[in-house]
């Protein structure tokens, strides 16, 4: 060989090198992490590092399985939360419990010998004693300052995520959180003015946080883990507020649909009834007075048109047919329209009367019928109306509410 060929040989080496600058993946192991054991027993990765960086788990850092929850007591009822979603626990005919899913979650309820028994089959079915899925770890090569080239890596687990930059650094941690104010410069360059523009969320190192791979894919697991047992803890939470207002409602009827109306409005005491009332205290009967009171000295158009608004959807939410057409059904309440028109061709005149009957409970019925049947009546009766339901889908044109007209048999004073 030349002296030439030799020194060529050496060039295509180093440019070789400078290709693959780090171990050859051959090089690299690439077995299953130690500690971990998939969800069926059979050993499973931790994660991959198609890289040549490896990654050891921490020994403490072994998985951990989440354990069912206690029934948490509330509203006379016992509920629990699994995946995000809330369960109640009930009796079953058969004397077991069972827990059914208050909204999402399992389709069928779930039966146990105890209530311990019903949470863990919710438990198992949803998975939610399973670990979190392993963070999974990807590496990229990119382009930073200048263009330099710059080792990146993304660590993922369920939904959170965790950017870091290679820093070749002797003596401190390999991989770093860029900083967020500067971008990872140091510098900020409108504020040179101020201490020649040293950025001020890093005073100039241009990091935020720095790890090693290992302590970054702890802590994105950590936050995985936190994450599902805080969804559990927001839903619990979450039915726990509803109803405890829907008992304030159910209370406090009007009262209580102007609070949540005026505190979205930014009235301020409405806003600290609400949040006392979500947090279970009662409210005094002077606070529900006042609240009384603020609703009927409202003074703006405005509010009282989008009040009244509110009043009108809950009404219209509340309202239902009386029965499907042909049903004969039979409804007690209170007479609030009394009204005759006339009808028929010019030459036959005849009176007829228009009755509506609201019932309590949001039910309310209209009936045409001859003057002989409303004789002696007058609006604000109590009555019991009786009669066959000809149309169950109308509605009151002006709210929209529904009221069902009814074929009048019998009217008659609740005695
Ligand atoms: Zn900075």
């Amino acid at each position: 060989m030349t002296v030439l060929e030799n020194l060529l040989s050496d060039i295509f080496e180093e440019l070789a090198d400078a290709e693959h600058p780090d171990v050859a993946p051959t090089d690299v192991p690439r077995e299953p992490l130690p500690g971990y054991t998939g969800r069926l027993g059979a050993p499973r990765p931790a994660f991959y590092y198609p890289d040549a960086y490896t990654v050891d788990i921490a020994p403490g850092d072994q998985p951990g399985y989440f354990a069912p929850p206690k029934a948490a007591r509330f509203d006379g009822g016992a509920f629990f939360a699994a995946g995000g979603h809330v369960y109640a626990l009930t009796r079953a005919p058969g004397g077991d419990w069972q827990a059914a899913a208050v909204s999402g979650g399992l389709g069928a309820p779930q039966l146990g010998r105890t209530q311990a028994d019903a949470i863990r089959a919710v438990w198992d079915l949803t998975e939610s004693h399973f670990d979190v899925n392993a963070p999974f770890v990807e590496f990229r090569d990119a382009r930073g300052l200048y263009g330099l080239p710059e080792k990146r890596a993304v660590v993922t687990c369920q939904g959170h995520t965790i950017s870091l930059k290679r820093r070749h650094k002797v003596g401190h941690s390999p991989w770093v959180v860029p900083c967020g104010k500067c971008g990872g410069t140091g510098t900020l360059e409108h504020y040179r003015h101020v201490k020649g523009g040293v950025c001020f969320g890093c005073d100039g190192d241009g990091i935020s946080m720095s790890y090693t791979l290992e302590d970054a894919v702890a802590l994105v697991r950590t936050e995985a883990r936190k994450e599902r047992t805080d969804a559990n803890k927001r839903a619990l939470a979450a039915e726990r507020e509803r109803r405890r207002w829907l008992r304030f409602t159910q209370a406090h009827g009007q009262v209580a649909r102007w609070i949540d109306f005026a505190s979205s409005r930014g009235h301020q005491k409405a806003a600290k009834w609400r949040a006392a009332v979500l947090k279970g205290r009662e409210l005094t009967a002077d606070q529900v007075q006042a609240a009384r009171d603020a609703l009927g000295l409202e003074r703006d158009e405005a509010e009282v048109a989008a009040y009244a608004e509110v009043e009108r959807r809950a009404a219209v939410k509340r309202s239902r047919p009386a029965g499907v057409k042909g049903e004969r059904v039979s409804v007690s309440g209170v007479v609030t329209v009394l009204r005759s028109y006339e009808t028929g061709p010019h030459y036959r005149r005849r009176v007829g009367w228009r009755v509506v009957v609201q019932a309590p409970d949001g039910l309310s019925v209209i009936a045409f019928t001859t003057p002989a049947k409303v004789k002696g009546l007058a609006e604000g009766d109590a009555v019991t109306v009786v009669g066959t339901v000809k149309d169950p889908e109308n509605r009151v044109i002006a709210t929209g509410e529904l009221q069902t007209v009814l074929r009048l048999e019998s009217l008659s004073t609740a005695v």
